[in-house]
């Protein structure tokens, strides 16, 4: 049998962080909020309350979409897709069927493979069920939160590439503010479709988008992590080669994971597609943008993650693991580049700066850029008195102050404080105290030691140049 190929699409979900819901005023922000006390009788599917979209949802998809390559569609709208589950109290799901608002977007993976976007819509969230021994209880605070779908085609051939592909779209809604995308709290949900193509046909074709798909997919869901939807990835491919190379034929289903086994295993079977009933949403109008309002989002998106690789490559020259991590948080390369333009002033260069945040985390010490420039400031003021010049200063002052150094030797140890003040002032301030000290009292020891022979050799010198 000839080599069996991966294909991959995905589904991913992003919750937007919009302050309300998506076609009510209750708050979206409903993590870790007691159950059922973020609701109304919108989100809640009681008979005749009437949804109204929310425009911050709406325009957050617009970006995202933008972000993605996407067209935005002059013409959108809103329609039901009907199915019967206790997480859906109206018996319909508000979302966008044939008229999402952004289509045919296309993402560039590094080594320059192209993966498509079919589409990113929008729609609104279920509620959640929680399943207790005796019980499953329905928090409905989740219910109509503004749910981001993005589809892509089944372009992806690897579970690397697909790992790689959707963490640069949780960064992505970081850098738009439309969303954390938190795995954890189920911001970011991810369905990974996987089949094999190959089989039979010739190993030439093998991964061009010519040769036919195969006619079956399984789906992946319930995966909370990119790590495990890797792992899952892995191990569904293995498991489909298994079958495929006895000659057997891969049932269409949905499957989750087992962390514990390392398998996936069968949920769902879908035998035939589900009919949803699809029909316009007629309580929502339909969405309209023209041209120009396009273009102005368009302008509206910020420098993307990997422009801002490209850039800090181009510009600061550091080395890419430095970049990744900077870029890797929005906040983080803000912060960067506003230490940047703070440090010029005093020289303060940009690999310093990286250095000291990839390093040793100063900016989580210093929340401003401001203060880190600062404490740079200091330190390298600190570098910038030598050795050589500490020991200078505190041989002219032990010169300059004959009866001081002579009580010291007498057992008047307060005097040690005027004479640090005196090599601070000669040091004009630059210079850590701690050593000064310790310089000040390794050269006050009494005769016998090889600091005695520094002083001399230092007033010779002194002498000497003076002479000069
Ligand atoms: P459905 O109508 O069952 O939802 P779609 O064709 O709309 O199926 O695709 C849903 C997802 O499945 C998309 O992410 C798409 O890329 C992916 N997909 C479609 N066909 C395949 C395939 N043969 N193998 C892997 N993924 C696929
Ligand atoms: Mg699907
Ligand atoms: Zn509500």
């Amino acid at each position: 049998m000839n080599k069996l190929t991966p294909i991959i699409g995905l589904e991913v979900h992003i919750e937007l962080a919009t302050k309300s819901k998506m076609f009510c005023s209750c708050p979206s922000d409903h993590f870790g909020k007691k159950a059922n006390t973020l609701v109304c009788p919108i989100c809640l599917g009681l008979p005749g309350a009437l949804p109204f979209a929310n425009r911050e949802a709406i325009l957050s998809t617009v970006k995202f979409g933008l972000a993605f390559g996407c067209e935005i569609n002059n013409f959108s709208k809103f329609d039901r897709k009907h199915y019967f589950y206790p997480d859906l109290p109206k018996g319909y799901q508000i979302t966008q069927y044939d008229l999402p608002l952004c289509v045919n977007g296309q993402w560039l993976m590094i080594n320059d493979q192209k993966i498509r976007i079919r589409r990113v819509h929008l729609e609104e969230d279920t509620a959640k069920l929680i399943h207790q021994e005796k019980a499953t209880l329905i928090d409905f605070n989740r219910s109509g939160v503004p749910l981001v779908e993005l589809v892509t085609e089944p372009d992806f051939r690897s579970g690397k590439d697909v790992i790689f592909f959707l963490k640069e779209v949780q960064l992505t809604t970081r850098y738009l503010g439309i969303s954390n995308a938190d795995m954890e709290k189920g911001s970011m949900r991810l369905e990974a479709n996987v089949s094999l193509q190959g089989g039979l046909l010739g190993g030439d074709r093998m991964g061009s988008s010519e040769v036919a798909l195969p006619d079956y997919k399984v789906e992946l869901k319930n995966i909370n992590s990119f790590a495990f939807l890797l792992k899952a990835i892995d191990a569904e491919v293995e498991r489909q080669k298994g079958i495929l190379t006895r000659g057997d034929k891969i049932k269409q289903e949905t499957r989750g994971y087992n962390e514990t086994t390392g398998k996936t295993f069968s949920q769902r079977v879908k035998e035939e597609a589900q009919d949803y009933r699809y029909f316009p949403e007629p309580d929502i109008p339909p969405i309209r943008f023209t041209q120009l309002q396009i273009t102005n989002y368009k302008l509206q998106i910020p420098e993307l993650p990997n422009a801002k690789r490209q850039r800090f490559v181009k510009e600061y020259q550091l080395p890419s693991d430095y970049i990744e991590i900077l870029v890797s948080d929005p906040k983080r390369s803000k912060y960067f580049e506003t230490a940047l333009k703070i440090g010029k002033k005093y020289n303060i260069s940009a690999k310093t700066i990286a250095d000291v945040m990839v390093n040793k985390k100063l900016d989580n010490r210093f929340p401003e850029p401001a203060g880190l420039i600062k404490k740079l400031v200091e330190l390298t003021r600190v570098e910038y008195s030598s050795t050589r010049e500490v020991e200078d200063a505190v041989n002219g002052v032990i010169c300059e102050n004959s009866k001081a150094v002579q009580d010291y030797q007498q057992g008047k140890g307060q005097v040690v404080g005027f004479l640090i003040g005196k090599v601070q002032k000669k040091l004009k301030g630059r210079g850590d105290i701690k050593v000064m000290k310790k310089t000040l009292l390794r050269f006050l020891q009494p005769r016998g030691s090889t600091s005695r022979v520094e002083l001399l050799n230092w007033k010779e010198n002194n002498i000497m140049n003076k002479n000069e």
